[in-house]
């Protein structure tokens, strides 16, 4: 049973804001006589064509994905007016996500008032526009499609007519978004205020809105995605470990327990997150919203802004106090916070293992990270089931051969950065998981396995970890330190992994997790959840203060949730004080623990 996307929709409050976005999708965007740009991802009906949004700070835009698992998915549509008849240059701003002597797989044509383009698109390597033909529009309403020639994940951001030859569109990534913007005439983006904004809808941002919500803030929730929950979602479908602290009954009406990998009660669960959250009226969601750029004022966060997924449409929201629970510190890097990303040296803050030496932690830092998994399912049919050979995925999947996954196919490496390379680390596991499965189907005994389900968002474990006045190590766990300003509890083993290959292993994207049981439970302080540098910014999650091997238990989504009540409850404390999140730490951090339900002597 899928959750329909519309069942999740609710319109976040713009109130007393005009907006003078044109709409490409009936009218498209034109700057005049000669030239029309159309998004692909504001296509009016997307067939099978998946909005993917995932690496906007890499290539500049969500983009149109044809994730067929194989099978070519059905064409996206749309309609469009030129306001003059004549011979159009086409430009298609796509990729050839896996170039090589092979034809490139995720290879598409478009379909132009019914006449298919002879020119083959998706083959040429790099995020840039390729050139077609030149073709003929009418005057007035013209008809255009995508057609998938593959099934396997050919991509479509852009399609661009222009009447004048020496009208080529720009490639760099900043004078693109300008150029865009322009013609598409979003001239100033719609407003909202609110005492909490909150950068993503994990469980930590889900748990930071509610607890704010429920204490009266004014709150905004910006997601990048169309389901909330993050890494719990349906889209990326990982359950919720950990244990609640005091905060069981906010997470209980976001958590995803340990059902099987996209059976019923995982879905249930996801509609029980949906629900609590859409009917908490002080929580305005911004579905399908991908903050993409911070303003700053004094130092402070002034506001963020952020650009539709499925439309040209941007909107900047501002508050008195925001939360980073993007999992990547998107905001505080953007704000100008401190990071770090990779794993510390070993001394640096004692976190050696010698039983594991380099593989937990490294003589000299270094740049290595938990990896990005894509998940999948297989099933077995009653019938024998083909599917494609798959040649451009040999040089990854080599001859692997496992009908059915797990969590362990995770995939990182010292040369690939988990945020700048995002999506080469997925398009790497889209090979692992098609050309492992095309083996599989080499076997006659695995004639009716089927694949069933293939994520195409992947799910990140680990990369930005933001500086806040507190770092939190692997002592910290293994003494159980209680501080001060204990904010979250936790019992759950510290879990590292490292990539099998580092051991000789034949294929380089399947891991192995290093446990480190503990006989106590440990806490976090509300310091690690705070940027040491950004007055009003908090960050609740996988990019709390931590170190590499601090972050190796509490990274799971019960513990980051809890971060998020922490953050959100902290939130309220700020506005009733005035003061900012150090200023709660200082002067009103027994506060925060009687709100989270600490109680005085726990200690
Ligand atoms: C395969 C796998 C198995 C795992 N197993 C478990 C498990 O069994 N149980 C468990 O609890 N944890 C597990 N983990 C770990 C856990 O899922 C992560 O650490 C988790 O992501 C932490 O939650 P988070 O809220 O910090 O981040 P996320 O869940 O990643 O949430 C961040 C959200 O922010 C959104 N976002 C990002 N950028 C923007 C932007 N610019 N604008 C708006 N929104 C944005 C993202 O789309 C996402 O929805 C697993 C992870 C993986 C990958």
């Amino acid at each position: 049973m899928m959750i329909q996307r519309r069942n999740f929709l609710k319109v976040a409050s713009l109130t007393g804001v005009s907006s003078v976005f044109i709409n490409s999708l009936s009218a498209a965007s034109n700057d005049g006589s000669t030239s029309i740009l159309l998004d692909a991802v504001s296509f009016k009906d997307k067939g099978g064509w998946k909005v993917d949004p995932q690496f906007i700070e890499q290539m500049g835009s969500p983009y149109l994905l044809a994730h067929g698992m194989g099978i070519p998915v059905a064409n996206a549509k749309t309609t469009f007016t030129a306001s003059e008849a004549g011979d159009y240059q086409l430009w298609v701003r796509t990729k050839d996500w896996c170039p090589g002597a092979w034809e490139a797989p995720g290879r598409f044509q478009l379909m132009v008032n019914g006449k298919l383009v002879e020119t083959l698109f998706g083959t040429e390597a790099g995020w840039n526009w390729q050139k077609g033909i030149k073709l003929p529009l009418k005057s007035g309403e013209n008809k255009i499609e995508l057609v998938d020639l593959t099934g396997f994940e050919g991509r479509c951001d852009a399609i661009y007519f222009t009447k004048n030859e020496a009208d080529s569109p720009p490639s760099e990534l900043k004078e693109l978004r300008i150029w865009r913007d322009k013609k598409h005439g979003v001239k100033a983006p719609d407003k909202g205020e609110y005492d909490l904004v909150i950068a993503g809808a994990g469980i930590a941002g889900c748990g930071a809105a509610l607890a704010a919500a429920e204490k009266g803030l004014k709150v905004a929730l910006i997601s990048n995605r169309p389901v909330l929950g993050g890494n719990s979602s349906s889209e990326i479908r990982v359950h919720t470990l950990g244990i609640h602290g005091k905060v069981s009954r906010i997470l209980k009406k976001i958590d995803t327990k340990h059902w099987r990998n996209g059976s019923k009660e995982a879905y249930a669960d996801e509609k029980k997150r949906h629900e609590n959250m859409d009917n908490e009226e002080n929580i305005s969601i911004f579905y399908d919203y991908s903050v993409d750029t911070v303003n700053m004022q004094d130092g402070m966060i002034a506001s963020l802004e952020a650009r539709s997924n499925v439309s040209p449409k941007r909107v900047i929201i501002s508050g008195k106090q925001y939360i980073d629970s993007t999992g990547d510190g998107l905001v505080g890097q953007k704000a100008g916070a401190t990071s770090r990303y990779g794993r510390e040296a070993k001394d640096e803050f004692n976190e050696a293992w010698d039983k594991h030496g380099d593989l937990w932690s490294p003589k000299v830092k270094d740049k290595r990270t938990m990896g990005t998994t894509v998940m999948w399912n297989s099933m077995k049919s009653d019938k024998a089931e083909t599917f494609p050979a798959t040649p451009w995925a040999k040089d990854v999947a080599k001859s692997y051969a496992e009908p059915t996954s797990e969590w362990y196919w995770e995939y990182s490496s010292n040369d690939k950065h988990q945020i700048h390379d995002a999506e080469d680390i997925r398009d790497h596991m889209f090979r692992a998981v098609y050309g492992n499965f095309s083996n599989v189907k080499m076997n006659p005994l695995n004639a009716k396995y089927k694949l069933e389900w293939v994520a195409y968002i992947g799910g990140k474990r680990e990369s930005r970890r933001l500086l806040g006045d507190y770092i939190y190590t692997m002592s910290d766990i293994t003494n159980s330190t209680y501080f001060e300003d204990t904010v979250v509890e936790e019992e759950r083993e510290i879990d590292a992994h490292y990539q099998k290959a580092l051991k000789g292993y034949v294929v380089d994207f399947i891991s192995k997790a290093i446990f480190y049981r503990l006989k106590k439970h440990y806490y976090i302080p509300f310091r690690s959840l705070y940027s040491k540098e950004i007055p009003n910014l908090m960050m609740a999650g996988r990019c709390f203060s931590c170190s590499h091997i601090g972050l190796c238990g509490p990274r799971v989504m019960n513990t980051t949730g809890q971060m998020g009540i922490a953050c959100g409850y902290a939130a309220t404390l700020c506005v009733k004080h005035n003061t900012n999140p150090r200023g709660v730490y200082q002067k009103h951090i027994k506060e925060l623990r009687t709100l989270i339900g600490f109680t005085k002597d726990e200690a």
